[in-house]
This record gives C-alpha cells, sequence and structure tokens, in this order.
C-alpha cells in the first residue's frame, strides 16, 4: 500500500454500498464532509464511519487514495449528516489536507460539477453515457465525445524597479481587499499573452521577465489557476474602473489587506515579502 499517494482512475458509477476501507470526497455545496479526530484535525471518511443509503446520491469512483479506492458522493443539500461527520468549507478544508487529499478533492469538486452541468449533448440534446475506458461521457445518438471542462486562469506578480508589488482592489473583493492581477485564459492565447493582456486590460501597465511560478486546482468551480511573477515595463498602473477600482505598487510596510493563507495569490504575496526584506 502506498503511502501520501492519489492515482487518478476512470469514473466508474458504484451501486452497491462503499467498502469499509473505501475513501469519501463527500460534497455539499463549497463544503466537503469530514470526521474530526481528537486532536482538532480533519480527515475523510471512510466505509466504514459512514453507511451511505445507496439511493441517497450518486457514488462515482476517481481514483485510489493511499491505496484505497476513492469515491466521490454528491450530496443532496437537505441530506442529515450522522454523527460525527460535519461539514466543512472546502478552503478552509485545503489548509489541513495533504497533497495527495487536496488533489482528490479538487478532482472530486471539479468532476462533480462537469457531471451536474454537463448531461446532455451539446449537439443534439440526447442524455450522455459514461464511457468505462477514459474519464469522459459520450451521446448515444450522435457519437459525440465529451471531456471534464477545466478553465485556465493565470495570476500574476508583478514588481516595479524598487520591487514593490501591484495590488489591486477587485470590484468584487469584500471590503478593501487587494490581491494579484488574474484572469481566465482567452481562446488561442499562451499563457504568457493572457498575463500581458489581463495586466494590460485591468491596470494599463506593459509587464517584461514574465517567469512561470507554479500552479493550483482552483475548484469554484473549474479553474486551474496558473501562477507567474512579472516586471513593470512600462506605464504606471491605472484601474479600469470596471473590474478594478483601485490600483498600485506597495511595499510590506504600506499594503493593504491581502488574501488569507490558502491560494497560490497569497503564495505569491508571502513569496514576494521574504524577498523584499532580504533586499540591500
Ligand atoms: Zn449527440
Amino acid at each position: 500500500m502506498m503511502n501520501n499517494s492519489f492515482v487518478s482512475t476512470v469514473i466508474e458509477v458504484r451501486r452497491t454500498p462503499a467498502t469499509a476501507e473505501e475513501l469519501l470526497v463527500a460534497l455539499r455545496g463549497d463544503s466537503v464532509i469530514v470526521v474530526e479526530e481528537e486532536s482538532g484535525r480533519h480527515r475523510l471518511p471512510s466505509g466504514a464511519e459512514w453507511q451511505l443509503e445507496p439511493d441517497c446520491c450518486e457514488r462515482v469512483l476517481i481514483g485510489r487514495l493511499d491505496g484505497s479506492d476513492c469515491s466521490l458522493v454528491s450530496l443532496p443539500a437537505d441530506l442529515q449528516l450522522p454523527r460525527p461527520l460535519q461539514a466543512l468549507e472546502l478552503r478552509r478544508a485545503r489548509l489541513e489536507f495533504d497533497e495527495a487529499v487536496e488533489v482528490a478533492v479538487c478532482r472530486a469538486k471539479e468532476l462533480a460539477f462537469w457531471r451536474r452541468n454537463h448531461r446532455y449533448c451539446g449537439s443534439c440534446g440526447r442524455a450522455l453515457e459514461d464511457l468505462r475506458d477514459e474519464c469522459a461521457r459520450k451521446c448515444p445518438a450522435c457519437g459525440a465525445v465529451f471531456y471534464p471542462v477545466i478553465s485556465p486562469a493565470i495570476i500574476v506578480a508583478v514588481t516595479d524597479d524598487e520591487g514593490r508589488l501591484l495590488l489591486a482592489h477587485n470590484a468584487k473583493f469584500r471590503g478593501m481587499m487587494h490581491s494579484l492581477i488574474a484572469g481566465f485564459v482567452e481562446p488561442g492565447e499562451t499563457l504568457e499573452e493572457a498575463v500581458r493582456r489581463e495586466v494590460r486590460e485591468e491596470v494599463a501597465i506593459e509587464v517584461k521577465n514574465i517567469r512561470y511560478y507554479g500552479s493550483q486546482s482552483w475548484p469554484y468551480p473549474n479553474s486551474l489557476m496558473a501562477g507567474f511573477t512579472a516586471e513593470l515595463a512600462s506605464g504606471a498602473p491605472s484601474p479600469d474602473m470596471f473590474e478594478i477600482t483601485a490600483a498600485g505598487f506597495y511595499t510590506p510596510a504600506d499594503m493593504p489587506e491581502v488574501p488569507p493563507p490558502g491560494s497560490i495569490a497569497r503564495e505569491l504575496i508571502d513569496r514576494w515579502r521574504n524577498n523584499f526584506s532580504g533586499r540591500k
């Protein structure tokens, strides 16, 4: 048995009761169902800990987690949870989970969204069927095949000549929270072109030296966030006043409120802050 590993498998709808060692990623809205241990830490419940009624909700095998079958369970909003199970907001739960569990939960969340929203053929309207040999759905009438939809987005930490960080307030953010420039990749673009365009559109500056940093699954509902760093090439930040209502370059000493831990945005901001204090 392998520990701390997650391996994706082809999706398989299960109608038999969960086995004792099967791990359940049960989702209700943006929450995941967990067991709280005595230490206060949370983990996924097993089939032994939660005897789900087979008819209560769809259960789908999505992979193997730490050597055990791992299934997505899509819970109806009104299902009563037996003690000691509890619903934990996914963004919070991710802070506690190790990488393998995080991958399993993000996969479950994106697949749940896809299965709920892609039930019919976009060409002819017939109900789709799950394929047995790959993670996809096929139309029995016209043969069209549909794969899970993941929407790529970029997020970029732009610094100026003095090493200050570009932070912007999005009209959708609560309070006066500021974050990095981010946006969805447009059809036909490379990730780097998306970085250049988003920064230009939202704050009217040009950037150079775009470098890939890392990525993060962002299943709210179905994104993949690709993180970058870049440097100011020309211009002064001028918010578009539509999506972005305030923007500027900040030092760690004068920066506004930023997103809580758990996002690649915060990771890039923390990394910049550490590097900044190391500057002469
Ligand atoms: Zn069709």
